[in-house]
């Protein structure tokens, strides 16, 4: 990369007369160097730059003492998997950068500086010295360059690419040295700058600049020959100073926060892509060049994996992050081609992201990706994939090329095109009226060119000022909330993505406000969000205190409990409106004390909402350092899923779908055949509220199907609003095969017992009532079963039959029937009656599966189900496991048009008398006994 820390141009010359100044290009230029446009082609090959960098432990990993799993020396890393001491893995990168520890915080300013001079620490400023300045050169030579960010949500994305306030990330430095570049060298050539700023959510392109209301489904992204891909109507903002750029994006951030409550969206799923544009016009030579710079914080990776871990009847064209995905894809089709694999095709067209990104990706550009990670012990699985994607990444190959072209070119071809067009035009007239079609497209096609000479001609200095003046408006807006804050008792947006934390204030004035979604009224406080009825609660501001009432039927959270009554708000109570919508409550000037609310994150309101259902996080006791860190990974995700149960809990009542999603925690098979705990999962039970069907999603099913319940409760809100009420049906009577609310019944493990098998090394007979107990440990039945010795035709043996020794068994026939007898008070039949079940188990090295006959309706059901087994020749690994091992008995639920579960015996197991035989893979090992 190149590097240089002032700026030399090489073409320096003087200004002689002023140039013509022509307006912005479109962005996303393919290639300049397509046919018609000339370039100082060089054709060099550029790999994509690889940095890596590490952060610190958030709150909730230091609360679980994390262990650091990751550690860095010069250009490398390596990462170690936390449950195999043996397994360490290296990456090597252009840069990587320890953020993690050896660090201050300056009381002063805020900045987080390393703790000695030239420690290990990486800054804000040396991140941006070997990744902004290279850019920021690229860009004055005239190349394009592109920036972007790669990680897990919570990883570092927004802190490298923006920052946080005192802590400038690279895109405001960059600003800042741009334009003390092109101040340094504004005699001899003249420069503009324009900015501007997207968001790419479920593949739609909103212009977080946009001050119009926003068009449905997003603004269009088309192709062009010679542009290549580019976003039409998309707002770009003359800029003349890093200040105004600060400004617009502090008017992007608001536009994403309202708009990710408004559309219930989630901003760690959405992509965000801010485009310098630089033009520089090169007086002597009556040269323009010209660069785009993209800079992108991208949706957090851990939503492709989640896409595509799992099957679901829904997937389909369905991924989460389309984009995500196929910029995954791209990377990868790229890689190989770099290496010198054949790759047939490239799928840029597949998503919005990678169209716009095209030229940063194997084109036209100088690309940098940054690879932020987590360092934590629970972050290993997606640490490791961030890190092989990255790895992918740097073997990409781009052909930059400095974009120059005659400044006159343009308004020259057009003119000319419209010559040709206008000759066409009167030789139809001619013809007569046979082509009135073709007369109207070449009009319009006339007109469009002349539009675009005007605005080529447009003064540069007259767009400037309209930005100005806008400016100038939102800097009054700004002071006025100054002065409002100063004044009133207010609430304070708090979003999970801390980068949109704090930027909503709502301020509350003396009198009484109602607040939801009301608008029209003066007295009320316009909020929107999932859960959110339009008269929700009454803010009561009387004698410097603030009272708060919920509405009938409304749902309202403070510190984690649930109200019903008035209360009277206190200085920093966290308030939950509806399903999600979080707001911190700023008192009185008067009760503010040191004014810091940053402890009061997304996190801490959710380990309050845990702590209220009995789950209690964040507590570093002692013991929590003994905690495997694999357990605690499945409490956070506990905790983070909630508020999204909520969410789908209320679509479905909105939408009268009539189901209910609970979260539960299972225990992998519940617990495996030596009694052990086994890992746990974060699972999603739903129930059908009318026919009482139950279906369990694991958590990847749940946020997929999320993901979809979503699209179909915004596409009901348009149709609402389009006041069609018949039209508002279809969304809520989906067929079912689409509807993501819905699935076919199948039967549902509701538990296990454990009936164990020591007894059969002595060949004593077992008789037993064990405890059925499903993965949360309730009790779902007691299950009657007997364990009996018995001859090979099946007959039980007799008392003196018992051995002493059990080691008398090896290399003798053994044969055991196991009866299940019956279930007593299921709890699965006692809570909705049309339903049946069934009792699965298998035994030691079988993989045939047994299933009794389903019996339907019944508390109690006598099932008297037998199965004869046999081992032909006990094996030291059988007399084991009948030492040390249960037969695990499985419950399963049938539910009401569902197909119950068939037993599954190997033709090589099976006998003719219908005795399964066990312990086959030992004979010989016995034998030679
Ligand atoms: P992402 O954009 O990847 O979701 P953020 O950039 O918002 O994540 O970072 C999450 C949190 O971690 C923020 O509170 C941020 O301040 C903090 N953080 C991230 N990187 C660093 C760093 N290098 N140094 C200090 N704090 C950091
Ligand atoms: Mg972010």
């Amino acid at each position: 990369m190149l590097r240089s820390s002032s700026f030399h141009f090489s073409e320096v010359a003087a200004s002689a007369g002023k140039p013509r100044l022509p307006s912005p290009q479109p962005l996303h230029r393919v290639s300049i160097s397509q046919p018609g446009t000339t370039t100082s082609d060089m054709h060099s090959r550029d790999c994509v730059k690889v940095a890596v960098r590490v952060r610190p432990f958030n709150k909730m990993e230091r609360d679980a003492s994390s262990r650091c799993i990751v550690a860095m020396a010069a250009n490398s890393i390596s990462i170690q998997d936390p449950r195999d001491a043996q397994c360490r893995r290296s990456f090597c990168f252009d840069y990587a950068y320890w953020s993690h520890s050896g660090y201050v915080i300056d009381d002063l300013t805020g900045l987080y500086l390393p703790e000695e001079a030239g420690g290990r620490y990486a800054d804000q400023e040396c991140v941006f010295q070997d990744l902004g300045e290279g850019i920021l050169e690229n860009a004055l030579q005239g190349y394009n360059a592109t920036l972007m960010a790669y990680g897990q949500t919570g990883s570092g994305k927004s802190f490298s690419m923006v920052g946080y306030k005192p802590n400038k990330g690279l895109v405001p430095k960059l600003c800042e040295r741009l334009f003390e570049a092109i101040k340094e060298n504004q005699d001899t050539r003249q420069c503009q700058v324009f900015f501007s700023m997207l968001e790419i959510y479920n593949e739609q392109v909103v212009d977080l600049l946009s001050r119009g209301s926003r068009p449905p489904g997003g603004l269009r992204v088309r192709e062009e020959q010679h542009r290549g891909f580019y976003v039409e109507g998309l707002r770009t903002v003359p800029c003349d100073s890093a200040a105004l750029i600060e400004q617009l994006m502090e008017q992007g951030t608001r536009t994403r926060t309202t708009a990710a409550t408004l559309m219930n969206a989630n901003s760690s799923r959405s992509h965000m892509l801010i485009v310098l544009q630089l033009q520089q016009i090169l007086s002597k030579e009556s040269v323009t060049k010209q660069s785009n710079i993209n800079l992108v914080d991208l949706a957090g990776s851990e939503r492709q994996r989640s896409a595509s871990s799992e099957a679901d009847r829904l997937r389909e064209g369905t991924a989460i992050n389309l984009s995500l995905t196929t910029l995954g894809n791209v990377i990868s089709a790229l890689a190989d081609m770099a290496v010198g694999k054949k790759v047939v095709h490239v799928p840029y067209r597949d998503s919005v992201l990678t169209k716009l990104l095209q030229s940063a990706l194997g084109g036209n550009s100088r690309t940098v990706m940054i690879a932020t990670l987590s360092p934590a012990d629970i972050c290993y699985e997606e640490s490791l994939s961030t890190l092989r994607y990255a790895e992918r990444a740097k073997h990409i190959q781009n052909r930059p090329v400095v974009n120059e072209s005659p400044t006159e070119r343009l308004v020259k071809e057009l003119k000319a095109e419209n010559a040709r067009l206008m000759q066409r035009l009167s030789r139809l007239g001619q013809d007569g009226r046979s082509a009135t079609d073709e007369t109207k497209e070449i009009r319009q096609l006339v007109t469009h060119n002349e539009l675009q000479i005007r605005t080529i001609h447009t003064l540069w200095e007259q767009h400037l000022q309209e930005a100005l003046q806008d400016w100038e408006q939102q800097y009054a807006n700004i002071t006025q909330e100054r002065r409002m804050m100063q004044m009133h008792p207010y609430i304070l947006n708090i979003n999970e993505d801390a980068q949109l934390s704090g930027v909503v204030k709502l301020f509350i004035q003396e009198g009484e406000w109602d607040i939801g979604i009301n608008e029209g009224t003066s007295r009320s406080i316009c909020i929107k969000g999932l859960g959110i009825q339009q008269r929700h609660a009454v803010l009561r501001n009387e004698h410097r205190r603030v009272m708060l009432t919920p509405l009938k039927g409304s749902k309202v959270t403070i510190n984690g409990r649930g109200i019903s009554q008035t209360i009277e708000l206190q200085h920093l109570d966290r308030v939950i409106l509806g399903s999600n919508c979080t707001y911190l409550y700023i008192g009185f000037p008067s009760e503010r004390g040191a004014n810091d609310w940053s402890r009061y994150d997304y996190d801490y309101f959710l380990s309050e909402l845990a702590e209220a259902e009995g789950i209690h996080l964040g507590e570093s006791s002692n013991d929590s350092c003994q905690t495997d860190p694999r357990l605690l990974a499945v409490f956070y995700d506990y905790v983070k899923m909630m508020p999204l149960v909520a969410e789908a809990n209320q679509m479905s009542q909105e939408l009268n779908k009539g189901v209910e999603f609970k979260l539960e925690i299972k225990n992998l098979v519940l617990s495996d055949s030596k009694g052990h705990d086994l890992e746990k999962e974060i699972v999603c039970r739903v129930t059908s509220t009318h026919s009482k069907q139950v279906w369990v999603w694991s958590k990847a099913k749940f946020v997929n199907r999320k993901f979809l319940m979503e699209e179909i409760y915004q596409k009901h809100l348009d149709e609402m609003k389009g006041q069609n009420s018949e039209e508002g049906l279809s969304t809520a009577a989906l067929p079912r095969e689409k509807d993501p609310f819905w699935d076919p019944v199948e039967p549902l493990l509701l538990g296990t017992a454990h009936l164990w098998l020591q007894s059969i090394a002595f060949r004593i007979p077992v008789d037993e009532q064990l405890e059925v107990l499903g993965s949360e440990g309730s009790e779902e039945s007691i299950l009657q079963a007997k364990l009996i010795p018995c001859t090979h035709d099946g007959s039980p043996l007799a008392e003196d039959d018992i051995l002493i020794d059990p080691s008398e068994l090896l290399g003798r026939r053994l044969d055991v029937r196991l009866v299940v007898e019956q279930c007593f008070g299921l709890r699965w039949i006692r809570e909705s009656r049309d339903r049946g079940v069934q009792i699965g188990f298998h035994l030691f090295d079988s993989s045939s599966h047994v299933y009794t006959p389903a019996s339907w309706r019944n508390i109690n059901p006598v099932l008297r189900h037998t199965e004869h087994f046999a081992s032909l020749s006990v094996s030291r690994r059988l007399l084991n496991y009948l030492q040390t091992s249960a037969v695990l008995l499985e419950l399963w639920g049938l539910q009401e048009g569902c197909v119950s579960l068939v037993s599954t015996v190997e033709s090589a197991r099976g006998n003719a008398n219908g005795v399964i035989i066990i312990d086959l893979n030992d004979v010989v090992e016995t034998m030679s006994l």
